[in-house]
């Protein structure tokens, strides 16, 4: 989970909010506003979900979530940091938690997200403290371990975790990770930290 610093909230948005104080979020995501602030989430992002580190390419790559969902927390609907930018597979992130959440669910807000989990060499990820119950948690809410993502995961590690690439390549892989393996930031920071310190 890469860790996510917002920007100001776009004023286009700040603008819909005051003119429809009573507006729901199906009447919201009809608008040209949403498209507006989707992009601006995306980029906020650097291009990845904000959960699963995918790059999102596109528009239609990616829906509006809601960190804490809107059925539950009807007053944050509209919260800008409750907003991010996430993958549309159904079968993890946003699309998989649907309107599930529990308390102390690890936001990418959270300074030190990217500390709580690491990797293992087939691609899982998992609690860089195997004691931290709430990360192991948060992994199996939004479902960081399916079939599809180990297996991206899992290429990419093994082809860089390899003698033969060197620690330029690899800091190199790191800058254009969105481009080169479609996402997954902190997987390539985890095998710089292994060759680091190998
Ligand atoms: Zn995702």
């Amino acid at each position: 989970m890469k860790h996510i610093v917002k920007c100001p909230e776009p004023s286009s948005f700040q603008s819909w909010n005051k003119k429809n104080p009573r507006a729901d979020w199906d009447d919201f995501s009809k608008t040209e506003t949403y498209q507006e602030l989707r992009e601006c989430l995306i980029n906020e992002q650097a291009m990845f979900c904000c959960y699963c580190e995918i790059a999102l390419r596109q528009n239609s790559d990616a829906h509006i979530e809601h960190f804490k969902p809107k059925s539950k927390y009807p007053a944050e609907r509209f919260a800008y940091n409750n907003l991010f930018a996430c993958c549309e597979y159904k079968d993890s992130c946003g699309r998989k938690k649907g309107s599930d959440y529990f308390d102390n669910l690890i936001s990418p807000l959270d300074k030190n997200c990217q500390l709580r989990f690491t990797y293992t060499g087939n691609g899982m990820i998992i609690p860089s403290d195997e004691k931290d119950t709430l990360a192991k948690k948060t992994i199996n809410l939004l479902a960081l371990n399916c079939k599809r993502l180990r297996n991206q995961r899992q290429s990419i590690i093994k082809v860089l975790d390899d003698g033969g690439i060197t620690i330029d390549y690899l800091k190199e892989s790191l800058d254009n990770c969105a481009e080169w393996y479609n996402g997954f930031f902190t997987v390539i920071r985890y095998v710089v930290g292994k060759r680091g310190t190998a």
